[in-house]
């Protein structure tokens, strides 16, 4: 077997850390295994999706040595299939046409809310037998009283009873296909056999199993990584000024330091601290993925930086120096960048 992964940012933002080691354990287990990594763009948000993040996030990836293979894969090029996809589980009588209005389920949503009661959707549409000519989306119809197993290779096997999963949109009223009926169509038609993926997509990763399931189709290997917390434990938010890649590029730090980094945050191989590309995708396992989420250090970040200052050729850091230069000191003249360079023996040291 072929080992596939992918990783599938939305263009809606810049490259995220987070993402960014994503994308860092899915090149490496793939190049491990001797098999592929795919970027999926998952553009169908239309009013969200921006070309420059995607810009952003393709140049971030380079920038970090991730290389993917093949072309990039535009979700929004396979709307079709999606489309095809909930056609056949409508003629299985797996999915089914609901006509509540977002106000009534708001309501509803109100009503549960303030009788402390998880919301889920009740299902009212589910056994409709006249079509009628108003707005529609197409839910999936969620089999009852039924155990799914989701093996994930970071946490363990999880068990859900299906009575707590809603019959969730498949198709929105404007046609566009959701994000759970997309990534699934896509990871079987791209043929993903490992799904490597933040631990916040743990729930989605059922939805997915009930598509595949229900289309038959051979279920990929699910591996959710826990989290990366800011420094005083909390969730990390674009306020930290240390949750995008850009915010590292810009204060200077290597693209080797901050993949060295990236790596070790939720992976460790014995005590081994600094790791070479080679050796990256050497030693890169899955099961030494750590089950609890990881804490952002940033002492830690400007020490291996500093380290690779220090002993990276001299050759490689000026050529790293000038594109930072380029890039956040466009006034510099070129006969004080040469003095620079000349003297970076020296300098590198303080
Ligand atoms: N577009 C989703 C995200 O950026 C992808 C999740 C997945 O890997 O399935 O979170």
């Amino acid at each position: 077997m072929t080992i596939i992964t992918r990783f599938a940012p939305s263009p809606t933002g810049q490259l995220h850390i987070g993402g960014a080691r994503t994308a860092l354990f899915n090149y490496l287990y793939s190049k491990n295994q001797k098999g592929k990594f795919l970027l999926r763009i998952e553009n169908t948000d239309k009013e969200r999706s921006k070309k420059e993040y995607e810009i952003q996030i393709v140049d971030s990836l380079k920038w970090l040595g991730i290389n993917f293979d093949e072309k990039i894969i535009y979700q929004s090029d396979n709307i079709k299939e999606h489309k095809s996809v909930v056609d056949e589980l409508l003629k299985k009588n797996l999915a089914y046409k609901c006509y509540c209005t977002n106000e009534e389920l708001e309501t509803k949503r109100e009503e549960y809310k303030k009788k402390n009661i998880n919301y889920l959707y009740d299902g009212k549409c589910r056994n409709l037998k006249e079509e009628k000519n108003i707005p529609f989306v197409l839910r999936f119809k969620v089999e009852k009283d039924k155990k799914i197993l989701l093996r994930d290779g970071v946490q363990g096997d999880v068990e859900i009873d299906t009575n707590t999963i809603e019959d969730f949109v498949l198709i929105r009223s404007d046609g566009s296909p959701t994000y759970n009926l997309s990534a699934s169509v896509d990871d079987h038609l791209m043929n993903v056999s490992h799904v490597i993926r933040g631990d916040d997509h743990k729930i989605n990763a059922i939805k997915q199993i009930l598509i595949f399931k229900y289309m038959n189709w051979k279920i990929p290997k699910y591996f959710h990584i826990p989290l990366i917390h800011s420094e005083d434990g909390k969730k990390l938010s674009k306020r930290d000024n240390a949750s995008t890649t850009e915010d590292y590029k810009k204060i200077g730090i290597l693209p080797i330091a901050l993949r060295n980094y990236l790596l070790r945050l939720g992976w460790s191989y014995k005590d081994k601290e600094i790791f070479n590309n080679e050796e990256s995708i050497k030693l890169f396992n899955l099961k030494n993925i750590g089950k609890s989420p990881s804490k952002l250090d940033f002492e830690r970040i400007k020490s291996l930086n500093e380290y690779y200052i220090k002993n990276l050729d001299e050759n490689i850091l000026i050529e790293n120096l000038n594109t930072y230069l380029d890039i956040y000191f466009k006034e510099i003249k070129k006969d004080d960048k040469d003095i620079i360079y000349k003297n970076i023996s020296i300098l590198k040291n303080k």
